[in-house]
């Protein structure tokens, strides 16, 4: 047993510790990849609109293209225009054809009349009111023009973005890579989700539950498995996951000084360096940073809560900055409902429901047990902060909340 670990660390506030991390990290490389794997990842290029949007004069409706106005309103039928078609008839003063949604406009036509409005009488259509000019026409360049900026490096791609990068013939897009984010499990307590529980041992939910929170703010997640409370072992997994190319390491449980915490000593023997050790932080305290080169690292008190909360409040800022983001806005909400309890000499971040109302935001602590009590947060989508020393928070106070999953 080594006694001489369990000196007290040095805590620091939560905004030093985000400052320290935040200064270390290298924003990752740009790739090129097909466009149908872009969804949630940062353009890293400006998309500028290659041809102008609409292409061409088009019919918004299906109905008639005209060419002029008529004394009593009918038109001479020279043929159908279906979308796609290569070459439309040019219509003179007098004539009309029949046009279907997204076809061209035919030369000579000045103004589509939809269907609903139209009687065809053998060779002719009548239209029963007079249509002005340019209706039911999408001008060629009314969306956008050749070299408008249809969307800027830095956008965060959704299924919109998406739609529009195909929109501008884009098969491929240059976006920032993804954070390859290795997790490794420590507990000698730990069995796999899936195999049998033997006595006294309780399932590793800490490396699934930080895979989807991974997941969601935009990296890609490595599960090494779990491992016991044995330093060697922890250290070859920690590089195995170097070797691996890994941005993030995240080493779960024995992050404290205890006698069987090895998640220091095993970032150190790979040639680590740690920065903090050690957050005013309640749940999360032990929380460590460190970084090897470009690679940054996070030992993580393995209480699932802790889990939850460290991650929404230091690693999800990480990865952020690793693909390029700016760092999100500080929220804050209004208490829903009055807070009690215990005064706490630590800053306190508590799984809480966050609830948009209109154009603010309400939150609700929950009650929960302790940092293994994860089913008392099912409902939670934040951690809300209880400042330092509170005892009671009223109704319509403004706390800041993070959310826990991007
Ligand atoms: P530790 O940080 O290793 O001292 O662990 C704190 C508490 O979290 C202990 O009760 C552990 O059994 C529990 N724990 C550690 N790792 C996990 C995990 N991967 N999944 C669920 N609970 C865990
Ligand atoms: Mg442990």
């Amino acid at each position: 047993m080594n006694h001489s670990r369990s000196s007290k660390p040095q805590l620091i506030p939560l905004g030093e510790a985000l400052r320290h991390v935040l200064n270390r990290v290298h924003p990752l490389d740009a790739e090129k990849i097909p466009l149908a794997q872009c969804l949630g990842r940062v353009l890293m290029e400006n998309l500028k609109v290659p041809f102008d949007l609409p292409p061409f004069d088009r019919s918004a409706m299906d109905g008639y293209a005209l060419a002029g106005e008529t004394a009593d309103g009918c038109h001479r039928l020279m043929g159908a225009i279906p979308a796609g078609a290569s070459s439309p008839p040019v219509l003179h003063p007098g004539e009309c054809a029949r046009i279907l949604t997204g076809a061209p406009i035919p030369n000579g036509a000045d103004r589509v009349v939809i269907q609903e409005e139209c009687v065809l009488e053998g060779k002719q259509v009548r239209v029963q009111h007079p249509v002005p000019t340019g209706s039911n026409i999408r001008r060629r360049a009314e969306d956008a023009k050749i070299g408008d900026l249809a969307l800027a490096a830095g956008q965060r791609l959704g299924p919109t973005h998406i739609g529009i990068a195909a929109s501008l013939g884009k098969a491929e897009l240059q976006v920032s890579r993804c954070p390859q984010v290795w997790i490794l499990s420590t507990g000698t307590e730990l069995a796999e989700p899936g195999q049998p529980l033997q006595p006294n041992q309780i399932y590793n939910s800490n490396a699934p539950q930080l895979a989807a929170q991974i997941a969601s703010f935009g990296g890609d997640a490595h599960l090494t498995g779990s491992v016991s409370d044995d330093l060697a072992a922890i250290a070859a997994h920690i590089e195995h996951a170097l070797a691996e190319r890994a941005d993030v390491v995240c080493v779960s449980g024995g992050a404290s000084v205890g006698d069987a915490d090895y998640t220091r000593a095993a970032f150190e023997k790979c040639g680590f360096t740690v920065h903090f050790h050690g957050v005013d932080l309640k749940p999360g305290k032990p929380t460590l940073f460190a970084t090897r080169e470009k690679t940054l690292a996070f030992g993580i008190p393995g209480n699932p809560v802790s889990h939850l909360v460290v991650f929404a409040l230091l690693i999800a800022p990480t990865l952020r900055a690793l693909i390029g983001l700016p760092p999100a806005e500080n929220l804050k909400a209004e208490l829903g409902e009055p807070w009690q309890g215990k005064a706490d000499r630590r800053d306190r971040w508590t799984p809480a429901i966050a609830r948009q109302i209109g154009s603010r935001v309400e939150l609700e602590f929950l009650a929960w047990k302790g940092a293994g009590d994860l089913i008392a947060c099912r409902a939670a989508n934040a951690a809300g902060n209880i400042p330092t020393g509170a005892t009671a928070l009223a109704k319509g106070v403004v706390v800041a909340y993070v959310p826990l999953a991007g």
